[in-house]
């Protein structure tokens, strides 16, 4: 198979050539090529909930909505994501952990599209504020026998936990994460510095969506953003829909550390779907509003949740003039890779496998035209 557009890097046109499963040429392309359509690493979405009706939280979910899920996703760019389970009970998200595991033992396609379950939860802060949506009644302080329950659930296949490293015993507990290939992430928390750095010295590498699920008001000079941001060994992740963060904190988060920042999405199951009102899998009353913010119902200002792709937030930037379309692009492509593998496996590389996207920018939009997964065409407009 040949794929001929503008290579996002350059914006000049190349071929590129895929045999079984890997980019098995890239030359230059002497043909007329539209100037819109761009060729661009699939995007890796570390944090994601669901998508366009499908509830990776929601008792009941199915292999197949896994599957489904998968190629919603084609549709988005996205060719590899982190399916991910938040607060719930012990029983619940053992459950939906194994539902997972089992559509990737049932689907070897989809399979290849899960990096890792991203467990967010139920080790964080009961604080209101950093805790979030997160229910109440289920929140703990880590417990690695239930860790270890989850994961034989979930056959291995949890590579990433978020956690507010407050708890006491959480220095064991990340020890015994790391030690087993588990990233840790800190993220809903209301930590203090001691504790921050306690938790990176045990191994945390991570901040889950910093910046979001904290108190409204905090200390001015010592608080946990700042520490989380200033820490050289942690990388961030943020969102970047537009609505979650005001623009001059992406700026900071981005400017502060270039190379360690990583787009996610945390769509939840109303992203993808037409703009109206919802009722949310905890119960409340959602509205999705024609901007593409989803919040309870009749107040604005209270966010319900991402209802975005991680290419709209790739797009966020670039229409913001934040970053060039190829450092946006990256963040959400490169950078996760980069940051599990320790290299992009993803690049558009001789060598790397086939997975990409061509996309076309029009008025301000990015729009998928074909999906390769693994050297195979998964979605085609
Ligand atoms: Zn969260």
């Amino acid at each position: 198979m040949i794929f001929k557009a503008l290579d996002y890097r350059t914006n000049l046109p190349i071929k590129l050539e895929v045999k079984g499963d890997k980019i098995y040429d890239i030359s230059v392309c002497d043909e007329r090529i539209d100037s819109n359509f761009f060729i661009a690493p699939g995007l890796v979405d570390i944090q994601l909930n669901g998508f366009q009706g499908i509830d990776l939280n929601q008792l009941g979910l199915k292999m197949t909505d896994v599957k489904t899920l998968a190629q919603v996703l084609f549709r988005n760019g996205v060719t590899t994501f982190f399916p991910t389970i938040i607060t719930n009970a012990v029983n619940a998200t053992h459950d939906l952990l194994a539902v997972i595991a089992a559509a990737c033992d049932a689907y070897p396609e989809i399979d290849k599209c899960i990096g890792g379950i991203h467990l967010e939860g139920p080790f964080l802060s009961a604080e209101e504020g950093p805790r979030g949506a997160h229910r109440k009644e289920f929140i703990q302080a880590p417990d690695w026998e239930l860790f270890s329950y989850w994961q034989k659930a979930a056959k291995g296949r949890i590579k990433i936990i978020t956690l507010a490293p407050e708890w006491a015993g959480s220095s064991i507990f990340i020890k015994r994460c790391v030690a087993s290939g588990v990233v840790v992430s800190i993220g809903h928390t209301a930590a203090n510095p001691e504790q921050i750095k306690a938790a990176i010295e045990a191994g945390a590498r991570m901040s889950t969506h910093l910046g979001n699920a904290s108190h409204a008001m905090l200390p001015r000079h010592i608080n946990y953003i700042y520490e989380q941001l200033a820490s050289e060994e942690l990388w961030s992740t943020v969102i970047a829909d537009g609505f979650h963060l005001p623009d001059s904190l992406l700026k900071i988060c981005i400017k502060a550390k270039p190379n360690q920042t990583i787009l996610i999405s945390d769509a939840t199951s109303f992203a993808g779907l037409p703009s109206g009102l919802y009722t949310g899998h905890i119960g409340g009353e959602v509205e999705l509003n024609s901007e593409g913010k989803l919040h309870v119902k009749n107040n604005p200002n209270l966010l319900a949740g991402s209802a975005q792709s991680v290419m709209w937030g790739v797009n966020q930037l670039v229409k913001k003039q934040i970053l060039s379309l190829q450092e946006a692009w990256n963040m959400a492509s490169l950078k996760p890779s980069a940051f599990f593998n320790g290299n992009a496996t993803n690049a558009l590389e001789v060598g790397n496998q086939a997975d990409f996207v061509i996309f076309k920018k029009e008025h301000n939009n990015l729009k998928v035209i074909k999906t390769i997964k693994a050297g195979e065409l998964v979605f085609e407009n």
